[in-house]
């Protein structure tokens, strides 16, 4: 465990111990490259390859035998690899890298700090996931996503602010939902490229929503954000480029973040709120954590997962907890929200159990800007 700066100098540190740990085994003549995140790629020109390449693998992985010193750390590394070649004939010259990731994860899945040799009977699921990567890579630099906007609303009604969804246009599926691509890209760093993109875009937008007579807007925010040095100066710049209040806006996070590193959460919360942005806890009930840490977390709002909410009005034993949650909202002084409302008998069943506001396809599903304005101006 390490703290937060001192965190990001390790980290920073092992990318560099591993690049020239790698180098020292890779030809001149041979290319070694970063490829994002803790991933490398060397492109090596053998010969006899089976034997050399093993070799080289070998030779790689033994580079991570030993621990390096960071201040007064020891810093133990490890090493995944996975070899593809040209022996199968390629479609595109990228494809050799996708089978050697291919490949990388199936040596991983066997239990890592080992090689794996790709073969297309690899299985067909990791290699779906593999491209999605690679396809969500693209979708980064061409900024192929979109914002839609839910509006949530009072108990008489009345829109009081909007939530931004983000959604990938896929140039050959079309929308993509974030429950298809969010994972994978936390699993992989590039929900920080997506991240940044989602705020900015929600900062454009934000003045256009306020003119339509809403309070706020609430952004989904991923765990790995809280890690990064620049978040509260992106934060900052962003706002101030779009002329927008930072009580405007409202930080979404799951419950679960707290799970792990909860006191640097904790803190980092503290400053977003010093800054001025309000602190929503979604899909609260979910998890079992954060009860605990409720009372020293600083929150203005609990968005009630929508699983809670399904049939609240039969009083079934899952909407026990939507009821717990009001109740201790209430104790606490904080706002609810309801998610996923669809039904009249569960948004009167929540209105009289006084929750605060509700969002759900009953009053708007989430829409393009443009159909988000209209509804609201409705
Ligand atoms: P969430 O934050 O819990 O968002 C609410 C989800 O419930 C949305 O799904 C919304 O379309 C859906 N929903 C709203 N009302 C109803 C309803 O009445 N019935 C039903 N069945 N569903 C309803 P969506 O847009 O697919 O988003 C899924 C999740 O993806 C979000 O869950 C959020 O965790 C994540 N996400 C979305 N946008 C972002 C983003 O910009 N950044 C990050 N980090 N995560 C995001
Ligand atoms: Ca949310
Ligand atoms: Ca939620």
């Amino acid at each position: 465990p390490v703290n937060d700066s001192l965190g990001h100098a390790v980290g920073d540190r092992i990318l560099e111990e591993t690049a020239e740990r790698l180098q020292s085994q890779i030809a001149p003549h041979d290319l070694l490259g970063r490829f994002g995140g803790d991933e490398f790629v060397a492109i090596v020109h053998t010969q006899k390859a089976e034997h050399e390449v093993v070799q080289l693998a070998h030779n790689l992985l033994a580079q991570f035998n030993t621990p390096f010193h960071f201040e007064d750390l020891e810093v133990s590394l490890s090493a995944t690899i996975g070899i593809a070649d040209n022996s199968e004939p390629l479609q595109h010259p990228l494809e050799l890298i996708q089978r050697a990731d291919v490949a990388m994860y199936e040596a991983k899945r066997r239990g890592g700090s080992s090689y794996h040799w790709y073969s297309s009977d690899l299985d067909a699921g990791m290699q779906s996931q593999v491209e999605l990567r690679t396809q969500l890579q693209e979708a980064i630099q061409q900024q192929q996503f979109e914002l839609f906007y839910q509006p949530i609303v009072d108990g008489a009604g009345h829109p009081v602010g909007v939530e931004a969804l983000v959604r990938w246009k896929h140039p050959q599926r079309g929308y993509i939902s974030p429950g298809d691509f969010i994972p994978l890209a936390e699993a992989t760093g590039q929900i920080i490229a997506i991240a940044d993109w989602v705020f900015e875009q929600a900062c454009k937008d934000t003045p256009t929503l306020l003119a339509a007579g809403i309070e706020s807007v609430s952004i989904n925010f991923s765990p790995l954000q809280f890690y990064r040095d620049d978040l509260l100066e992106n934060i900052e710049h962003a706002l101030q480029r779009y002329g927008v209040k930072p009580q405007a806006l409202v930080v979404e996070i799951t419950e679960n973040v707290f799970m792990r590193d909860s006191q640097h959460m904790i803190q980092m919360l503290h400053r977003l709120r010093k800054l001025g942005l309000s602190i929503a806890i979604d899909d609260f009930g979910t998890g079992f954590a954060s009860l605990s840490y409720l009372n020293q977390l600083p929150v203005d709002s609990l968005k009630i997962d929508q699983s809670f909410i399904r049939g609240i009005e039969q009083a079934r034993r899952n909407s026990a907890i939507a009821r717990g949650v009001l109740t201790i909202a209430q104790e606490l002084g904080v706002k609810t929200i309801a998610e996923g409302v669809e039904t009249e008998a569960e948004r009167d069943y929540l209105i009289q159990h006084n929750c605060s506001q509700m969002q759900g396809f009953l009053f708007c599903r989430p829409q393009p800007l443009a159909a988000t304005l209209q509804w609201l101006q409705e």
